[in-house]
């Protein structure tokens, strides 16, 4: 290792590795550490590369056209048609997302270290980093231990920050109004999942259909998230759940019951009659594992003084389907793009890199707000409104739409033929009507995102008080 790179990404996870060969082949000189040993490239934890595996066609195609990388089997292990969010009782379902694959994660991450080797990048394995090195407010490199545990020190122009979720750098930044240390623990998933082998009993596609990624909606198997059936080749699932900590709680209470995340995720598959005889698959060390995910908004800004953050370090997964890999997948090509053109403009100023902040948003990012407003509001509804609202209030184009984050015009008035009856019923629609003007007030937010840093704080006092109302008007109340 030298002592002075022009950037430094942190992190040979998906947004690392895209970062490094972004910031490569634009010309800068770029080292790209990870913690883990090469054979173990990009996995999460002990746990493995802990995953639903599951990405739409479209952030393939980007990152394609972005920087190159095509991406082709044994990497994308199963084409699926599209994403089907069932309700609770199962007889209403959403088609959304369009068609996508279930990727075989640890044959994706070696291919992507070796496509940022390629694209000239110094790949660094066993190198754990620890923290920024800060001089002057700006962040100027990471301090961290090699393979022997000895200390080392190392300069850049810009720091990449793609940790993941527990990112080392995040969270020792000093205190500023532009990178928040921490998540907070109500927008965070607690999830689990086994890729296995099983035998199919009957072929009820409500439970697993081969050409499609299936959701269940169920706050009494998943409080606070859902479940998810994912093919895969050889006659394999990758079946989990993510749920929310104070929706457990509150949903243990009520029932009178004492499950943890473990336990939901063996009921869960229990649960389910036609994915049967579950052998885990341990080929990589990666059937079965725990980890966190993010369900809000990507921060405000995605950058600082020296700094830059891409995928989940930065929250960036979808809030309502938790999917991180697409924007981790595009905010890496971008960034990388984006800190060499500063390099070579000898301008890491954070004026400068503000552009990764717009083309983001422009990209990904400017419908996550009004996605975790969403999100806050499903969390508010048990399964019987879930149930009804699924065949009531909404139509599947509509709920695709505001997937997409295109709002659309549903007022009292346009809903009256629904005929809608019961108390509790009725004002779970006018929460609803009441979430999605809040959403179009996201959305208008976004679209007047600062396009540099000097109307940053006004901008996100607002966004953040928009955030504050939704949270106190729907608390979680899953059962
Ligand atoms: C159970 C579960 C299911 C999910 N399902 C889906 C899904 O179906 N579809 C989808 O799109 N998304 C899903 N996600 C989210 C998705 O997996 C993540 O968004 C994605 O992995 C983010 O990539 P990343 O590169 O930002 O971070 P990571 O994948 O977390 O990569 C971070 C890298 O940094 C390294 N690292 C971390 N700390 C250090 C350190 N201190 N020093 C050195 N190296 C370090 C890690 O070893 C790793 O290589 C799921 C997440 C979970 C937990």
């Amino acid at each position: 290792m030298e002592k002075q790179y022009d950037i430094i990404v942190a992190g040979a996870g998906i947004a690392g590795c895209l970062a490094a060969a972004g910031a490569a082949k634009n010309g800068a000189k770029v080292l790209l550490l990870d913690r883990n040993d090469p054979a173990q490239v990009g996995k999460k934890t002990n746990w493995g590369w802990v995953c639903g595996d599951a990405v739409a066609k479209s952030h393939i195609e980007f990152v394609h056209k972005e920087i190159g990388l095509r991406l082709t089997e044994p990497v994308l292990d199963v084409e699926v048609e599209g994403v089907q969010v069932f309700s609770p009782d199962l007889t209403r379902k959403f088609q959304f997302e369009g068609a996508g694959y279930s990727l075989d994660r640890p044959k994706l991450a070696k291919v992507i270290v070796d496509f940022a080797k390629k694209s000239g990048a110094e790949y660094l394995a066993h190198h754990e980093v620890e923290g920024p090195i800060i001089e002057n407010d700006a962040v100027v490199g990471v301090y961290g231990r090699d393979e022997k545990g000895a200390q080392y020190r190392v300069n850049a122009k810009i720091v990449i920050d793609a940790l993941g979720i527990a990112s080392t750098i995040r969270r020792k930044l000093p205190k500023n109004n532009y990178i928040e240390n921490t998540v907070s623990t109500d927008d965070i998933e607690s999830t689990g999942r086994y890729i296995a082998e099983f035998e199919q009993e009957g072929d009820d596609l409500r439970y697993y259909d081969p050409k499609n990624a299936i959701i269940h909606l169920n706050q009494k198997l998943a409080p606070g998230g859902y479940g998810w059936v994912f093919p895969k080749s050889k006659h394999r699932v990758n079946i989990g759940i993510g749920v929310e900590k104070k929706s457990i709680e509150l949903r243990n209470t009520k029932m009178g019951k004492k499950d943890t995340l473990h336990m939901l995720i063996d009921q869960y598959a229990q649960w389910n009659p036609v994915v049967k005889g579950l052998k885990v698959d341990e080929t990589d060390s990666n059937g079965k594992g725990y980890w966190s995910v993010t369900v809000r908004r990507q921060f405000d800004s995605l950058v600082y003084p020296g700094y830059m953050g891409a995928g989940d370090s930065m929250a960036m997964p979808n809030p309502i389907s938790a999917g991180g890999i697409g924007p981790a997948m595009n905010a890496g090509a971008i960034a990388g793009k984006i800190a060499a053109e500063a390099v070579a403009a000898k301008d890491t100023s954070i004026e400068y890199l503000w552009k990764y902040n717009t083309r983001y948003n422009e990209v990904y990012g400017s419908k996550t707000a009004g996605l975790e407003v969403l999100r806050v509001y499903l969390q508010s509804l048990n399964n019987e409104l879930i149930d009804y609202g699924m065949s009531k209030f909404l139509t599947e184009k509509e709920a695709v739409d505001i997937s997409y984050g295109i709002i659309p015009e549903i007022t009292l008035a346009s809903t009256f033929n629904k005929a809608l009856s019961g108390l509790s019923n009725i004002n779970a629609f006018k929460n609803l009507l009441s979430a999605v003007k809040k959403m179009k007030e996201m959305n208008a937010l976004y679209s007047k995102y600062p396009d540099s840093p000097a109307g940053f704080d006004a901008w996100k006092k607002l966004v953040n008080e928009g955030m504050h109302d939704v949270k106190q008007r729907f608390p979680p109340n899953p059962v």
